[in-house]
């Protein structure tokens, strides 16, 4: 049986009050949310904070609401039910909901938070293991250890983004709002959020807290659509997801797409180039298929989960094409 280690519970009701407490623990205390990814973590010893500060009762971070400008704010602790039901969100941005939809199981939808997903640690089969099974190959990168097993080698930890809800709204351009200790509070898209460092792949110091997210209003023209590749139908993690939005003019012209594609390096990707292949005409299959390849060139997945690499690296344009075949109806106007 897997034991958690003895901690301090403390679950504040206001924001500062959440700030100040992870200022005052420093390095030794956490955030947690719906715990569905923390505790197991825990559990493994991947993290052993002796202070959790329970995000579940801060009221700031709950709610759903309409802007002025019409954007959608949603606060980091609403569950990924509550998100993939609500009615806003299924209006502008029924993308997101689906994606939501599609993460692990209705038990830890209903626990489990959209901030959570934003921030969730990245993943590794060398990595989400117990102690006993990591030790035994000398610890790794990410934790207790000084060599890479996926790059042998390598320098850099390169464990997977696996966080469904975080492509979706890396497509959709959303902006997050966070807040830091003494009442710092900064908004910063969700494109400068990510790095590529797998043991910490978030700009967001510890102590830090992700408070809500914002979705823009979608442009006249807009069609979206989220696709995730797992073994079984359910409760997977994904192999892979991609992420699509899309502008098409009145004459049926493509004016922009933005294509993210997650589940391989330590960050949602964004795929470049694109905008060349499907500018000034329709998303024909021709022009489906140019971006397609385009993905291909540029998703490397790694062996870093226990699924074949190649096989996933030959499923991207399978995805991708089945994203953009999948756009579906206009949202807005
Ligand atoms: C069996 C199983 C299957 C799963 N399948 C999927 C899947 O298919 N797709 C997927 O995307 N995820 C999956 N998950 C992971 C997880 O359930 C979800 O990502 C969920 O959204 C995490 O949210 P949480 O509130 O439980 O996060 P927690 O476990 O509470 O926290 C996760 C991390 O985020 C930090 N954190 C949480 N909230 C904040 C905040 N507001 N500000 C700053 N830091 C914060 C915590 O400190 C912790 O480091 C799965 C988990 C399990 C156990
Ligand atoms: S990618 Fe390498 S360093 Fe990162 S968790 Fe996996 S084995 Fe460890």
């Amino acid at each position: 049986m897997l034991r958690l280690h003895p901690y301090e519970y403390h679950r504040p009701v206001r924001l500062d009050e959440a700030l100040d407490l992870l200022d005052e623990h420093g390095d030794d205390a956490m955030p947690i949310a719906g715990g569905t990814d923390l505790v197991p973590n825990m559990k493994h010893g991947l993290f052993t904070p002796g202070h959790l500060v329970s995000l579940g009762r801060v009221r700031e971070l709950h709610g759903i609401d309409r802007a002025d400008d019409g954007s959608i704010r949603i606060g980091a602790a609403e569950s990924l039910d509550s998100v993939s039901r609500d009615a806003a969100v299924l209006e502008d941005w029924p993308m997101l909901a689906d994606a939501c939809s599609k993460i692990s199981g209705p038990q830890l939808r209903r626990a489990g938070t959209i901030g959570g997903n934003v921030c969730l640690d990245t993943r590794c089969t060398y990595y989400n293991q117990t102690r006993f099974w990591r030790e035994s190959l000398g610890f790794c990168l990410k934790k207790d250890g000084d060599v890479c097993h996926v790059v042998p080698g390598g320098t850099r930890c390169v464990a997977a983004h696996s966080a469904d809800g975080a492509t979706a709204l890396s497509a959709i351009g959303a902006r997050l709002e966070i807040a830091g200790p003494g009442g710092e509070r900064r908004t910063v898209p969700i494109d400068s959020f990510f790095t590529s460092d797998g043991v910490w792949n978030r700009r967001m110091k510890r102590g830090e807290l992700l408070v809500a997210l914002s979705l823009p209003p979608p442009a006249p023209g807009t069609r979206a659509a989220f696709r995730k590749l797992r073994i079984r139908d359910s409760i997977d993690f994904p192999l892979a997801n991609v992420a699509a939005v899309a502008r098409i003019d009145q004459a049926g012209s493509t004016e922009s797409l933005r294509l993210y594609v997650s589940g391989m390096g330590s960050y949602p990707r964004k795929v470049g180039k694109v905008e060349e292949i499907v500018a000034g005409g329709p998303l024909d299959a021709e022009r489906i298929e140019g971006v397609a390849e385009q993905a291909f060139r540029q998703c490397h997945p790694l062996s870093n989960i226990t699924v074949d690499a190649e096989w996933r690296r030959a499923m991207v344009p399978v995805m991708v094409s089945r994203v953009l075949h999948g756009l579906g109806e206009t949202i807005a106007g």
